[in-house]
């Protein structure tokens, strides 16, 4: 048992695996959250986010695998057992009960005495600013409203563990954005551990302490969003994560060292790179005067304080994404020349792994070495 003052809700899960007859949901997933800090599961649809949460809820049993809240092992808990409140996209609000029927009906199943219902509902209420609309029923509410009587719902349950599948993900894009700024609000103040699913990467970089980033059924990256945007491990996790993602280049061998397929007069990266695939965020491309990687605009996004470029490099192999500041109205087939930052990221194009960092004076000096490539 932890001590009556130590933290509750730490997660920690050993090599949880799920299958579904012949389907192999999740495989091999460790992973930890301390307690009080906010971990999203992100993802594409299918790789298993949902299945995960629903094993740590308790409402789907892993098939291998150990589950512990606060160093208890609770793998063969049912739900009502684990002190772990759950928030769905659909809200599962009851229609036929008014909101605040709906807020306290799991103390009410769970016989927690009047008075205390009571002062919860008060209190979850004022916080979720739903005091005046207690006696709606949820067809009477708007959709964040309905969104907030959910996580109500949650609060006042106080379990110190609270699990959200896609929670705003029948909101509009600007009630979202609020919404997100609340839920991590709420989630800090009440000092609640989250494990929170959505496949929407801006969603997860924002909110999260710890990004798991999950693909087929695996842990594809675990980190916090910083590390994953600076260091991705993989090339799907440079390609999930970004707006625009990484764009990612193949390298071939150059005179100078390795240079993009297309422009092999211009290293980019040390010789030992070639053959590999070169990462690069688009913010970190320079549309420069000087010497520079020769690319071609095919197209111009205006995203109003800024200009997504989509480039072609050299003879055309390669597409390279460039965020610049500022409104550039640039034809397709405008030429232009790139500087790019330091090869930082290089990945085995078999296995899509990271290879190790080049020698950092190696990756410097050739990066924008214009060794006589025709100009654009
Ligand atoms: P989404 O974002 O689309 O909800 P997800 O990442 O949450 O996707 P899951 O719903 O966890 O993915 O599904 C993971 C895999 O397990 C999928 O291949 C899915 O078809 C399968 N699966 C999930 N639940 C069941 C079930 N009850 N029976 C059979 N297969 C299932």
């Amino acid at each position: 048992m932890p001590a009556p003052d130590a933290k509750r809700g730490a997660i920690r899960l050993d090599q949880i695996g799920k299958t579904f007859g012949e389907t192999r949901a999740l495989s091999g997933i460790s992973l930890a959250a301390a307690p009080g800090s906010f971990l999203v599961l992100l993802g594409p649809s299918g790789c298993g986010k949902s299945t995960l949460l629903r094993v740590i809820a308790g409402l789907e049993a892993p098939t291998e695998g150990r589950l512990f809240l606060d160093g208890r092992d609770v793998t063969a808990l049912p739900p009502a057992a684990r002190g772990i409140a759950m928030v769905f996209q659909s809200y599962a609000l009851f229609p036929h009960l008014n909101v605040e029927e709906n807020i306290v009906f799991g103390l009410k199943a769970r016989h927690v005495p009047r008075p205390e219902r009571a002062e919860r509902l008060a209190r979850a209420a004022e916080m979720m600013g739903l005091t005046q609309l207690l006696r709606r029923r949820p067809g009477q509410l708007s959709g964040g409203q309905q969104q907030r009587v959910a996580l109500a719902r949650a609060v006042v349950s106080q379990a110190p563990v609270c699990l959200m599948d896609e929670p705003l993900s029948n909101l509009d894009a600007k009630l979202r954005a609020e919404m997100r700024r609340e839920l991590r609000a709420l989630q800090q103040r009440l000092g609640l551990t989250m494990v929170y699913v959505t496949h929407d990467q801006a969603e997860a970089m924002s909110m999260a302490d710890q990004v798991v980033l999950m693909r087929d059924g695996h842990v594809e990256q675990d980190g916090t969003p910083a590390e994953i945007y600076a260091r991705p491990a993989t090339t799907f996790a440079a390609s999930f994560i970004g707006t625009p993602p990484m764009s990612l280049l193949r390298l071939t061998a150059g005179p100078g060292g390795a240079a993009v397929l297309g422009a092999p007069d211009h290293a980019v990266a040390p010789p030992e790179a070639a053959g590999a695939l070169l990462g690069i965020r688009p913010e970190e491309v320079v549309p420069t005067d000087g010497p520079g990687l020769p690319a071609r605009v095919t197209s111009a996004e205006f995203l109003g304080g800024e200009t997504i470029l989509n480039c072609h490099i050299g003879s055309g192999e390669e597409v390279l994404q460039a965020r610049v500041p500022g409104h550039h109205a640039m034809a397709a087939g405008t030429p232009l020349r790139l500087r790019l930052p330091p090869a930082a990221h290089l990945f085995d194009p078999a296995t899509g792994r990271r290879l190790p960092d080049p020698a950092p004076g190696a990756a410097r000096a050739p990066i924008t070495a214009d060794t006589g490539g025709e100009h654009p």
